[in-house]
């Protein structure tokens, strides 16, 4: 075992070398460490490598050596810089949470610390987890592995790209419109959104309250759910982890959904990457069905109204006076805020304020927030019933490869990134991206997505999830 093997590994493998006592914990840190000192410049996942500290090494190794193991004793990992680490700096890729340190653990971080696994840093995403490249960071974007003129992808562009060079085996990330799908889709690696209300939100700086989810990237599709196993389940300190809806089991089959008229979407290398994915899927006698869908047709409209408006409420506490910094400004506490807000926050999160604020004012509330929500509600009954005969619903994750660094683009251009993702969070839906191949070395990925009512849905995503896995080997 040496750093190579270490930097290509997953959970599995690391697994199965420490219970074998073919590699120590000890290593993998340090081999986790070399990588980042020797990847970081170029990639600037990492804004914060930790120390970790000799006891939680020497806890792991005895409780491997006493074959008392846990799937993730020992191995090292990584968190989104939104996800509470007591004593560690947490910002959002903020300034204005720059002096901020979570005071507490997250209830993801509490459960992945019970099997003693061991986490080596902080990574970079957008600010407030509100962009798709990782470039609206104060921290400067991360770049693509791949090609480290691109962006690896957003918000939690950290994350992908910390898995994507092997400097950890997963690391976890946020997922409110696609954030950790996105990413995992540009740095070829796997994205897991789990359901809504699967997962505690406990500890996780809040951007969209009926959107947001934390979930793994990994490299193999076991690997996430492994991560999603550990982290799961009910936590009193979030009320939406023990509000499952009744959910239907139904028996696995192999027919697919595909939303009509996405070719027009995507990019031509894309869809024929993707069409070369579904005809492996139909030889392993899988099913596809073309239908409309409004959700595809209106869920980003939708989207960029319900979580602007989200986000402007939770960031209403971003307003220098209880955490993070604050600038006095000239006329009483009216002008800190003001002050405080100014130089703290950046433009897109400023812009998303401005918005959700208006979209919620009681003269706009109906004409926006009211319609967006009520079409919501109409557009998730759609899919339940669409579902009902299907498994999964299939389309390619992203519409492009990763886009250059410093791109010049419109908003509309922009908030297109989010076109095929955000549909699995206004449904609340469980959806994974899966790597499906390159173009010019750049990869893409595929996204299956399961109905929201399902409660074999994890076994169903699991399940076509390997069979592309296998199939683009
Ligand atoms: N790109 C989307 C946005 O900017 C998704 C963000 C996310 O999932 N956190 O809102």
């Amino acid at each position: 075992m040496n750093r190579e093997w270490y930097q290509k590994a997953n959970i599995v493998d690391m697994r199965k070398a420490l219970d074998g006592g073919t590699v120590s914990v000890k290593q993998l840190v340090q081999w986790a460490k070399e990588i980042i000192e020797e990847k970081n410049k170029s990639i600037n996942a990492f804004i914060e490598v930790w120390d970790v500290n000799e006891d939680e090494i020497a806890q792991a190794q005895q409780l491997i050596d006493q074959k008392k193991s846990f799937i993730l004793t020992g191995i090292p990992y990584a968190i989104k810089d939104n996800i509470s680490y007591k004593g560690k700096h947490i910002t959002a890729s903020s300034k204005i949470l720059a002096t901020y340190i979570a005071s507490y653990d997250a209830t993801v971080v509490v459960k992945i610390k019970k099997q003693h696994a061991l986490c080596i840093g902080r990574l970079n995403c957008d600010e407030f987890a509100m962009g798709s490249g990782t470039e609206n960071s104060i921290f400067g974007p991360t770049k693509n592995p791949a090609d480290t003129t691109r962006v690896a992808g957003g918000s939690s562009g950290g994350s992908a790209a910390a898995v994507a060079i092997g400097a950890v085996p997963f690391a976890l990330g946020s997922d409110t419109g696609g954030s950790i799908r996105q990413p995992a889709s540009y740095c070829g690696v796997v994205g897991l959104k789990p359901a809504y209300g699967t997962v505690s939100r406990y500890g996780l700086i809040a951007l969209g309250s009926s959107l947001d989810v934390i979930g793994p990237c990994t490299k193999t599709v076991e690997d996430a759910f492994i991560v999603m196993e550990v982290i799961s389940g009910e936590d009193s300190f979030d009320m939406t982890t023990k509000n499952a809806r009744a959910k239907k089991s139904a028996v696995m089959g192999k027919k697919l959904l595909e939303p009509k008229n996405i070719k027009e979407l995507v990019s031509p290398e894309v869809w024929d990457q993707y069409s070369a994915t579904k005809e492996k899927l139909k030889k392993e006698g899988y099913y596809i069905d073309e239908i409309d869908i409004s959700l595809f047709t209106h869920g980003l409209a939708m989207y960029y109204i319900i979580q602007p408006a989200e986000a402007s409420s939770n960031l209403a506490r971003m307003d220098g006076m209880r955490f993070g910094v604050r600038k006095e400004g000239e006329g009483g506490l009216w002008s800190d805020y003001l002050e405080s807000r100014k130089v703290g926050l950046g433009h897109e999160v400023k812009k998303r304020i401005v918005l959700g604020t208006y979209v919620l004012s009681a003269g706009h509330y109906d004409a926006y927030y009211g319609k967006a929500d009520a079409l919501r509600s109409s557009f998730i009954d759609e899919v339940n019933l669409l579902t009902e005969s299907y498994d999964a619903l299939i389309c390619p994750t992203t519409c492009d490869v990763a886009f250059k660094i410093g791109l010049t683009r419109n908003l509309i251009e922009v908030y297109n990134e989010d076109k095929l993702t955000v549909q699995a969070n206004l449904l609340g839906s469980a959806a994974i991206s899966v790597p499906m191949g390159s173009i010019n070395n750049l990869p893409v990925g595929i996204q299956i997505m399961t109905s929201p009512n399902r409660a074999d849905s994890n076994t169903i995503l699991k399940t076509i999830a390997e069979v592309v896995e296998k199939i683009r080997a």
